[in-house]
């Protein structure tokens, strides 16, 4: 088995990201319920979600947090096309404010089985706030409405998006070079 991690070329910058957080966290301020909870998809978002939840408390904003691991990638650059639900929230989001944090939109259909699924438990608002959008790769309808950055048609890796394992902990984006 060989361990050899593939060529990557900087995309965004950890500066960049950490200037288009604060602004994400700007607008989030602007309009949220002060109760509000945010539902993590894991594994991918923990790092922006860190970061988020920090620039949000900067600007006076103190969500609940929970997480959720979805799975739709296995280990490959292609998304498998079902979402399974791996690890569940713990909160019960009847009635609640939820904002569903994952890293990427692509097809659509990780962050439409997360809306779906808390819509279905009773939430009386859920919105979706992303890191990146790969727009023009969508097979669901669904937006985002809150997006750190869009980007074109390729792979990414760095701040907590892998490559079979490799790169989650890189402090800024990567494209893997194929
Ligand atoms: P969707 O369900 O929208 O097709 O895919 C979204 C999920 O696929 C994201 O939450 C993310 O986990 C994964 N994904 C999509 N594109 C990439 C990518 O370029 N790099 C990595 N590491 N994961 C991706
Ligand atoms: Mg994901």
């Amino acid at each position: 088995m060989s361990d050899t991690r593939p060529a990557i070329e900087t995309l965004i910058s950890e500066e960049d990201i950490a200037g288009r957080v604060a602004g994400l966290a700007d607008e989030i301020a602007e309009s949220a319920d002060k109760n509000f909870l945010i539902v993590v998809i894991l594994k991918g978002s923990f790092v922006f979600a860190a970061d988020l939840i920090r620039a949000l408390e900067r600007v006076g904003v103190e969500p609940q947090v929970d997480f959720m691991t979805l799975s739709s990638y296995g280990t490959g650059t292609e998304s498998s096309g079902s979402v399974a639900l791996v690890r569940d929230i713990s909160e019960d989001v009847a009635g609640r404010d939820v904002l569903v944090v994952d890293d990427i939109l692509e097809s659509g259909r990780t962050l439409a089985y997360a809306c779906d699924l808390m819509r279905a438990r009773g939430a009386s608002k859920v919105r979706t706030c992303l890191l990146l959008d790969k727009t023009g790769k969508r097979s669901v309808p669904i937006e985002a409405d809150y997006c750190g950055f869009e980007i074109g048609d390729r792979f990414v890796v760095g701040y907590g998006l892998d490559y079979a394992h490799h790169y989650r902990g890189l402090p800024y984006i990567a494209v893997v070079q194929r």
